[in-house]
Formats: C-alpha cells, sequence, structure tokens
C-alpha cells in the first residue's frame, strides 16, 4: 500500500478504492453477471468432464462461452487497474504479431480477454496472479531459444523483416539465398543475404513489396 494510504482509516480507504473500481464496466450489472455466470459454468463444466458425463460437461461449456461471449472486450476505458491496462497492452502488441488461423486467433483472444477481465474484476484471482507473476519474475527468465539451441523464425510470427521479391538482391547488393518456407499464405520464404547477413521475407513473385507485405499482415 503506497505510504500516503497506511494512515488513513478503512473508510476512507474504500471510499478511494469504490472511486477506482468505477471505471471498471465489469463490476456490476449485466457484465458482472455474465462473469459470474461463466465462471460457475466453467468450473461446472469441468467437474462434469472429470466425471466422465460429456454432454453434460459440454451444456456448460457452451454455456460458458456464450456467457465470455457477451462481455464487452476489455480495453484501458472499461478497466480499472493499471496492471490490467498493461496485459491490455500486451495482449494487442500480441495479436499484432500472431498469424495464426482465424479459429485459433479466436479462442486465444477470448482466453485472453478472460483473464484480463478475471484480473480486472476478482481481488482473490488478481492476488493469485500478482502472486505467481512475482515469484516468475524473482525465479528470472530463460530467453527464447537459448535451451532450445535451435532458434526457430515461424511463419505464424511476424518478425519484421523487410519483404523482398525471389531474385532480388539486398540492399547491400548481396545475393539472398532462400533459408526456408514458411507456413503462411500467399507462400512465402525466409531468406538470408550471403554477403551481410541481412534476413529478408522473400515473396515467390514480382510486384510491389509493399503491397505483398500488407497483404501478409492482414492475414
Ligand atoms: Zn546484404
Amino acid at each position: 500500500m503506497p505510504s500516503k494510504w497506511m494512515n488513513a482509516s478503512r473508510d476512507e480507504r474504500a471510499a478511494e478504492l469504490e472511486r477506482r473500481r468505477s471505471r471498471s464496466a465489469y463490476l456490476e450489472g449485466p457484465h458482472a453477471d455474465s462473469l459470474r455466470l461463466a465462471k460457475a459454468a466453467i468450473r461446472d463444466g469441468v467437474a462434469k468432464l472429470r466425471s466422465g458425463n460429456i454432454l453434460s460437461a459440454l451444456m456448460f461449456l457452451n454455456r460458458a462461452r456464450r456467457a465470455v461471449e457477451r462481455l464487452p472486450e476489455p480495453t484501458v476505458e472499461n478497466t480499472w487497474h493499471p496492471n490490467s491496462h498493461r496485459m491490455i497492452e500486451v495482449r494487442d502488441w500480441f495479436f499484432g504479431k500472431c498469424r495464426l488461423g482465424d479459429e485459433r486467433i479466436s479462442l486465444f483472444r477470448m482466453a485472453a480477454n478472460f483473464v484480463i477481465v478475471l484480473y480486472d474484476y476478482d481481488p482473490p484471482y488478481r492476488h493469485m496472479i500478482d502472486e505467481a507473476k512475482a515469484r516468475l519474475d524473482a525465479a528470472g527468465w530463460t530467453p527464447c531459444g537459448e535451451e532450445d539451441l535451435i532458434r526457430h523464425d515461424w511463419g505464424w510470427w511476424d518478425y519484421g523483416y523487410p519483404v523482398k521479391a525471389e531474385g532480388e538482391s539486398c540492399d547491400c547488393g548481396g545475393r539472398i539465398e532462400i533459408s526456408y518456407r514458411l507456413r503462411m499464405r500467399p507462400k512465402a520464404r525466409r531468406g538470408r543475404c550471403k554477403e551481410c547477413g541481412t534476413v529478408y521475407t522473400v515473396r515467390p513473385w514480382r510486384g510491389d513489396a509493399n503491397q505483398v507485405s500488407q497483404a501478409m499482415l492482414s492475414r
């Protein structure tokens, strides 16, 4: 707790907390109802799943899905906690980079939004996430590719490499050698300049490189 609130009375702190939390759209009203319904349906659905009652489980999980879909997407405007705002920023950055298919993107997005809303709305979940995050921060983190030994450049992630048409040279004049094909449409490949090592996304036909870059970004 910041020191300026240490000596305030409990009533004063409760009033201030209420004022801060009033910025959230999920605290009361229909969105709070949807959230409670989703949590209960997920809990019941998982319990049914564990007891082998698959049809019943599906019914509950579908109810949870419908409730989650009724929630407005969390934004800086409809949430209150500063960490929710940070997670929203990470969410937007992530989905700006991720190039998976629409099915998986929408599933991941629903899950990410649900976690952000839970964090914003629900003090116990906020506490759990805070504690786990603090523990991870203290433990440190092995960077991408270090333990795997072979660092992959995946087609489903936008690394921001410049785009060249097949047969075009590197900006240094060197030849771009194709390293491998990316699993994305339009079919593109990863290339590396033989001279300076610059990495490119290489598209298989001629035309305006920026146009293709835009087409790929929109997928
Ligand atoms: Zn080069």
